[in-house]
């Protein structure tokens, strides 16, 4: 392990120019291996009348047409069960990682053994990046075994040298026992269910400031870099709060904040990250959101090239104040694609909806966007479903200011419904925040 300001201090404040020759030499690397050992991939180039070597400029990666989790599982159901992309020989496989399948069947991802260390290298860099230490301890409540970003994080800490308590994301009362002892000083978990945990150690009487806990990072669906939330789990759990990010096709925890929570941090030597605008498919300009687009540089197993993830996100290489030059995404990840609500000809994402409820201290942390058919009408309702708090406020005037508030930010009014406390299901995983029941 190396120290200092950086885990990694020749890689993460390298200049642009290194890094992009760097970043070029390995996309070479990949495509040449890729055109050569994958038949996926050399119909696909041959398809778009592109060789590896056409390909002279990081820029020039958009003539290569992106792949989408749709074709990925369509490889697979024809050539089961890992699909023409693998491109390590069976004895370098280490571990596979389906996909969660919230979005249909999952498809499988493989590890190679040295995929295994990079990733551990890589998620060792994005905790020393918030803050993560040698003595620190390390409650991992992100789900382990097939889920991705529990095995990272745990080879992670290992390799800082860190105390780990591998609970995984389960047992929400242990959680609160680990808080108090041994005492973990580092909390790793999804933002909802960081916000449960603040929950039972309320319900618990214990405060936040009876727990050594100094920092957590919240990863596997967005929300920590929305301030109301941030500021709701900062308070309710005494600690600094950062954000994550990862997902099954390309690795887990490939970006996180820094501790001038300025946006994630990529890991621009492993993954080449672009934004791409999804109605015209060009490039955005920095600072304009799009969906990340990623082309893996070293992974050795299953090598995406220019996987269309879906997120949505900005990309700015300003150097941040961290000294950190790797491109960042201020703001984090924005939404999905696929989670664009379009209601009453306005178009938002349920990261909005959070933006609002959450800046309500009469609500508690959870809420559910529920879609439906008025048969009658022929139309689409929209309900935004929340839950007060017992002790706070008078229901109609809290249902008049939430409409008022959720009106200026999506532009248009859903209906609300206000629950008592409890009312709806808590998660450990990820919070499902969508109920379409517009085509039962
Ligand atoms: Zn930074």
């Amino acid at each position: 392990m190396k120290g200092g300001k950086y885990f990694d201090p020749e890689i993460e404040p390298m200049e642009r120019s290194h890094l992009e020759k760097l970043q070029m030499e390995r996309l070479q690397w990949q495509l040449k291996r890729c055109y050569e050992l994958s038949p996926f991939y050399r119909e696909r180039f041959k398809k778009a009348g592109i060789k590896p070597e056409d390909i002279r400029s990081l820029g020039e990666i958009v003539h290569i047409p992106p792949v989408t989790k749709a074709e990925l599982r369509e490889e697979q159901v024809a050539h089961p069960p890992f699909g023409r992309y693998v491109v390590a020989p069976r004895e370098d496989w280490a571990e596979l990682h389906p996909s969660t399948g919230t979005t249909g069947v999952p498809v499988n991802t493989i590890w190679s053994h040295g995929d295994v260390k990079a990733i551990a290298s890589w998620t060792a860099r994005t905790m020393w990046n918030f803050g993560v230490r040698p003595s620190d301890i390390v409650q991992n409540a992100f789900s382990y075994g097939l889920w991705i970003a529990g095995m990272s994080t745990h080879y992670a800490s290992q390799m800082l040298k860190c105390f780990v308590v591998p609970i995984g994301a389960a047992m929400t009362e242990r959680q609160v026992d680990y808080l108090l002892n041994p005492g973990s000083t580092v909390l790793l978990c999804t933002p909802s269910y960081a916000l449960h945990i603040a929950e039972r150690l309320a319900h618990r009487g214990i405060s936040p400031g009876d727990i050594p806990l100094r920092r957590g990072c919240f990863g596997g669906e967005g929300g920590t870099e929305v301030p109301a939330t941030r500021n709701k789990i900062e308070e309710g759990l005494g600690i600094d709060a950062f954000d994550y990010y990862g997902l099954t096709e390309i690795g887990p925890t490939i970006s996180s904040e820094c501790e001038e929570k300025a946006g994630l941090h990529w890991v621009e030597d492993h993954v080449l990250i672009e934004a791409i605008n999804p109605d015209t498919k060009e490039t955005c300009q920095p600072g304009e959101v799009g969906v990340l687009v990623m082309t893996h540089l070293t992974k050795e197993a299953v090598p995406m090239i220019r996987y269309w993830t879906n997120d949505l996100a900005s990309l700015t290489i300003e150097k941040c104040a961290c000294g950190r030059t790797h491109a960042r995404s201020v703001g984090g990840i924005l939404g999905r694609a696929d989670d664009m609500i379009i209601y009453k000809g306005a178009k938002f994402y349920p990261i909005q909806v959070e933006k609002v409820v959450r800046g309500f201290s009469e609500l508690s942390d959870e809420f559910r966007i529920e879609l439906a058919k008025d048969e009658r009408r022929g139309t689409d309702t929209c309900t935004v479903v929340v839950e007060q708090l017992a002790e706070k406020g008078e229901t109609a005037l809290l249902a008049a200011a939430l409409k008022k508030g959720l009106k200026e930010e999506l532009l248009v009014t859903p209906e609300v419904a206000i629950k008592p406390h409890g009312s709806l299901e808590r998660t450990t995983f990820k919070a499902k925040r969508i109920v379409d029941n517009r085509k039962k």
